[in-house]
């Protein structure tokens, strides 16, 4: 490395102090392997990626002159796609003019996505969290084409009910209250053979369901909705329409962590973080909320610090704070943070103390992800978040998430909220759904009076997503899915701690369960991110960098994720990390 350290041209010229902890602990035999490993490459390079290349053709099995043809056919179409899309479709967080350049897609099956040019990449964003499973699993597939086939898309939800709903509310219920023991793994092999396994069927479900147990639960009213942001709208809702009826009609405003992120919608906009998030943009418009700073690192002593502003918050505010929302253990779109669940504990406490809901947004981190069913569920044991700033290597040797079997008895050291959101792989990534979990505390607040909770959305508990929600969450019950975190979780250690040698351009490489993170010292450009996302594609890789981000959440509940397609992700990062240093002004 050069001894005067250089921004790289990709990276935004808003140079900041570069000084940051030396990375220890990394692997050294990793970092010679990623170095000197040929990554496959998947088509030609080129300045554009823009079409298909003739081996790709032979690939999918044409002779050479029915190849040039099709190739050539589907290529025309390929290009008219492109430019319809760049002239006409709308996508996430780009430019209306002049967007951010698109790759086509043909399909995606496991761990897999197509590109139409017949080149595959490694997906490691699980469709931005939701496609635990990977893509086109025989289970899902199966639950979506009988419930088209044997039942109904949709049907309206006010005044109607069906058995996807029930069904799928119940098993809910059964999950976030941690009684999940019930359910038998044994039933795995069927479901791996493609087939479903008996009680995912919304009428089998049903038969066995248990009404007298579900009487204890702590959390016990489902409503289901459109999305994660909806169903965040949907959990502030009901804590207003709580405190007005319950006649403290004062209690408007809710209490979030800095460098949150809870949706796009205007409600959950405002709870986002008020610098990061859009709130200049939206000045005047977004209800104004109270924020305390997010912890600044990992630790105890960290979640401590929260702590202690939000305690001050709340005993100067309680009187018009209606509820805390917080995205337990993770913060994800506002910076891919991790923190203590010491916090979660300690929220709740000072949430009662204080008279104030509190409100958990498990949409990104729910169904696994983190090593528990829910990131609400850590505890200091099982919460081992690994980090190059301090060397902690869980890869060589300790059990990364919690308890050491698949038949741990996870329930255990739950903090309940009073809501909690759900989303994203809620249906396996499939088709949009979110969902807002509450007690009777906040339902009785609300109608015992004769109160009526006002939303209802068009879609609400739609059979097809409700039947596909209902196939997903069993088949993650039925799976060895702790076992797989952990395999992942040790996998991302492996092959992503070598970026952290990268230390003039990485800040800090970080792993919590099946999540790993990339953190830049400088942000990536407009045009950075552009480059990056075309070589990392042209390495068959799939991850969507922002800011200073490159993380993968990869698929992790699929059969067909092995270690070298982390192994991928992580090579492929370090070649394009390490080129962007070479690109030095
Ligand atoms: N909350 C969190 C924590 C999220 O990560 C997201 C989505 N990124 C949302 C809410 C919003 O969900 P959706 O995009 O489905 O509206």
């Amino acid at each position: 490395m050069a001894a005067g350290r250089h921004i790289p041209r990709l990276l935004r010229q808003t140079r900041r102090g570069l000084g940051g902890r030396p990375a220890v602990g990394i692997h050294r035999r990793s970092l010679a392997s990623a170095a000197s490993a040929k990554p496959a490459t998947t088509f030609e390079q080129g300045d554009e990626h823009d079409g298909p290349s003739p081996d790709a053709a032979a690939d999918r099995g044409f002779d050479d002159g029915e190849a040039s043809t099709a190739a050539a056919d589907d290529e025309e179409t390929t290009a008219r796609l492109l430019e319809a899309d760049r002239r006409h479709v709308l996508h996430p967080y780009t430019s209306m003019t002049d967007p951010l350049p698109t790759f086509p897609v043909r399909s995606a099956r496991g761990v897999h996505i197509e590109l139409r040019d017949g080149s595959t990449v490694v997906d490691g964003m699980s469709s931005w969290w939701a496609a635990v499973h990977g893509y086109r699993h025989p289970v899902l597939d199966a639950a979506v084409r009988e419930q088209v086939e044997e039942s109904m898309s949709h049907v309206m939800f006010g005044g109607i009910t069906h058995a996807p709903a029930v069904g799928l509310c119940a098993r809910l219920l059964r999950m976030v209250n941690g009684d999940v023991d019930c359910l038998e793994l044994g039933d795995w092999e069927a479901a791996e053979e493609g087939g479903h396994a008996s009680d995912e069927h919304p009428e089998s479900y049903l038969e066995e369901l248990d009404l007298d147990r579900m009487q204890n639960y702590q959390l016990t009213k489902v409503f289901l909705s459109d999305s994660g942001s909806v169903s965040v709208e949907v959990a502030m809702k009901m804590a207003l329409q709580y405190w007005h009826t319950t006649g403290e009609g004062r209690k408007t405003t809710f209490l979030s962590l800095r460098n949150g992120y809870h949706g796009d919608t205007l409600g959950a906009m405002s709870v986002c973080d008020p610098v990061g998030g859009m709130h200049s943009m939206f000045a005047g418009v977004l209800a104004q909320q109270a924020f305390v700073p997010s912890p600044a690192g990992p630790t105890v002593e960290d979640a401590d610090d929260t702590l202690r502003a939000m305690d001050a918050a709340l005993a100067e505010r309680s009187e018009e704070i209606a509820a805390v929302i917080l995205e337990p253990i993770v913060q994800g779109a506002g910076g891919m943070r991790f923190y203590h669940p010491k916090l979660l504990r300690g929220a709740r406490e000072l949430c009662d103390r204080h008279d104030v809901l509190l409100i958990f947004d498990e949409i990104a981190t729910g169904f696994g992800r983190t090593g528990t069913m829910f990131a609400g569920w850590q505890d200091g044991r099982s919460y081992r978040p690994w980090s190059s700033l301090d060397g902690r290597n869980l890869a060589e040797g300790e059990s990364a998430a919690s308890g050491d079997t698949d038949e741990s008895n996870e329930g255990e050291s739950i903090v309940y909220p009073d809501i909690v959101c759900l989303g994203k792989a809620l249906t396996g990534g499939y088709m949009t759904m979110g969902a807002t979990i509450t007690n009777d505390r906040v339902a009785r607040g609300i109608s015992d009076g004769g109160g009526v909770f006002m939303h209802g959305p068009t879609f609400m508990a739609n059979p097809l997503a409700c039947a596909t929600a209902l196939a997903s969450t069993g088949l993650l019950l039925r799976s060895p899915w702790r076992r797989r975190v952990r395999d992942v979780e040790a996998a991302l250690v492996e092959h992503m701690s070598p970026l952290a040698g990268l230390d003039d351009v990485v800040e800090e490489v970080r792993v919590l369960g099946a999540i790993g993170v990339c953190q830049l010292r400088e942000p990536l450009c407009r045009d950075g991110m552009a480059v990056v996302q075309r070589r990392l594609v042209e390495e068959g890789v799939w991850l969507r960098p922002f800011g200073r981000l490159v993380y993968t959440m990869p698929p992790f509940n699929c059969d067909e994720l092995d270690e070298g397609h982390i192994r991928k992700i992580g090579e492929a990062v370090y070649k394009i990390l390490s080129s962007v240093r070479c690109e030095r002004k």
